[in-house]
């Protein structure tokens, strides 16, 4: 069966968009490959932070994949900071990577301009990335349509380490030189068919950051408090105009969470102006609440039960640790040490 692997930042409770964006998918996929799930807390201290708020947040999210239907007995969920084989390959994984290629990455451009200073682990964040995936040899990686650029530096980074270090395999390459093993397979994206879900402002990307998220475990009233004065399509200014589902956001939602045929009705409805937007909202409501009320009752479960999250992680760090453990065994022999 193919090894998938994903991490997620330890930002605390999900809000919809991750859900919707990535977490919703990974449920799904659990069942179809070996699937390996990562909090990565080693990425989160690239900016800088509080270590209480980190161990909160951490733990806020491994709940949430928890009640949003991450199964430990169907897949591993584990913190990247229990299994340190992830800095000592990132390590290993700085000394090949140029670093030219480092500084033209989108998302360190975007970053880095937000920064007085520049750390160095901000830079090499895709690097630590790259070994996340690289160490437990994953065949895919499930990915939303920005991340493609940080899978393709992993696949370079893999087969650059292949053709350093990877044992001659005793045949020809198509260039006519000695050709090695895969010691690492170049990991391929797995695309998630969800489009990014937008803020409630209907502008930015949903993040915490810009304060216009829903919480996944927030109740349907917070959720409507929310819903009812988020944006829609702009052009969309009396009851009477028709509007363009395609660019509202709140469509977009009804298509992560409405069935298929209240979808289309929410098309129809909006384009010939039958509905309004309240009333479009209203349902959306509803089939959140539908989605929603179960991971509600899961998220309470493991509060009221705690240990249940500790042996998961438990399990997943132990399960890791392994195959980490072994796929350092391979590179230090191979790297001479
Ligand atoms: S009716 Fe629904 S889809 Fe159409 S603009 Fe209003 S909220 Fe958006």
């Amino acid at each position: 069966m193919s090894r998938i692997f994903s991490g997620i930042q330890p930002s605390g409770e999900l809000h919809i968009g991750n859900y919707l964006g990535a977490v919703k998918n990974w449920a799904r996929l659990q069942h179809e490959y070996e699937a390996i799930f990562c909090v990565v807390d080693y990425h989160a201290i690239t900016l800088a932070y509080e270590p209480e708020e980190l161990r909160k947040r951490r733990r806020e999210m491994a709940v949430s994949l928890l009640s949003a239907g991450l199964d430990p007995d169907v897949c591993t969920l584990f913190v990247q900071s229990r299994v340190p084989e992830h800095t000592e390959l990132a390590w290993i994984f700085n000394t090949i990577t140029p670093l030219g290629e480092l500084e033209r990455q989108t998302q360190f451009k975007e970053k880095a301009q937000r920064q007085e200073s520049v750390a160095a682990g901000l830079l090499n964040y895709p690097v630590l990335q790259a070994a996340d995936i690289l160490l437990y040899r994953a065949d895919m990686v499930p990915v939303g349509e920005d991340q493609v650029q940080h899978l393709e530096l992993s696949r370079v980074v893999a087969r650059r380490w292949n053709a350093l270090f990877g044992r001659p395999t005793g045949e020809r390459a198509a260039d006519g030189s000695e050709a090695r093993e895969e010691y690492f397979p170049e990991p391929k994206p797995l695309l998630t068919p969800t489009r990014r879900i937008l803020g409630l402002d209907g502008k930015s990307k949903m993040s915490k950051s810009m304060g216009n998220t829903i919480g996944l475990l927030e109740p349907p009233e917070a959720i409507w408090a929310k819903l009812r004065p988020a944006a829609t399509d702009p052009k969309r200014i009396k009851r009477t105009d028709p509007g363009t589902p395609e660019v509202c956001n709140i469509y977009h939602l009804h298509r992560g969470f409405s069935p298929p045929a209240t979808v289309e009705h929410v098309a129809q409805q909006c384009s010939t102006a039958g509905w309004g937007c309240i009333d479009c909202k209203k349902v959306l409501a509803e089939s959140m609440e539908t989605e929603l009320a179960p991971i509600r009752t899961r998220a309470a479960e493991l509060a009221a039960n705690p240990q249940r999250v500790d042996q998961a992680l438990d399990a997943g760090a132990e399960h890791c640790g392994a195959i980490a453990r072994e796929t350092m065994a391979g590179v230090r022999d191979r790297m001479g040490f």
